[in-house]
C-alpha cells in the first residue's frame, strides 16, 4: 500500500482522499443528510443520517456498520460535491419565535 493519501479520480485527477457511505454516491436524488466525520482533514470521512443511527446504536465503526455503510472510496472534490448535495441546510435561527424539536 502506498502510505501517501493520494486518489486519482476520473473526474478530477490526482487529489487528496475521502470516504463517504455508499448511500450518498449511489443517491442522486432527494439529500440523505451529511454528516461529517472529520477528525482528520488528511482523510475526510462522512455518512448518512441514516448511517448516522446506525453508529450510534453501534457505538462505534463495527462490523455491522462497515456493512451497514458500504464506505465508498472518492476523492476529496467529489467529496465536497456530495457533501454539497446531500447537506440539508443549517438550520437557521428562529426569529419568529417556532421551534423545530419534534
Ligand atoms: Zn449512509
Ligand atoms: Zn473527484
Amino acid at each position: 500500500m502506498n502510505e501517501k493519501i493520494d486518489f486519482t479520480c476520473p473526474h478530477h485527477g490526482r487529489a487528496a482522499l475521502a470516504s463517504v457511505c455508499g448511500h450518498l454516491v449511489q443517491n442522486q436524488g432527494a439529500p440523505l443528510g451529511f454528516i461529517e466525520n472529520n477528525d482528520d482533514p488528511e482523510d475526510k470521512q462522512g455518512w448518512c443520517y441514516a448511517c448516522e443511527l446506525v453508529y450510534l446504536q453501534e457505538e462505534d465503526k463495527t462490523e455491522r456498520f462497515r456493512a451497514f455503510t458500504q464506505h465508498s472510496i472518492l476523492c476529496s472534490h467529489c467529496y465536497e460535491q456530495v457533501k454539497a448535495h446531500h447537506q440539508f441546510d443549517p438550520p437557521e435561527a428562529n426569529t419568529d419565535g417556532t421551534t423545530n424539536d419534534a
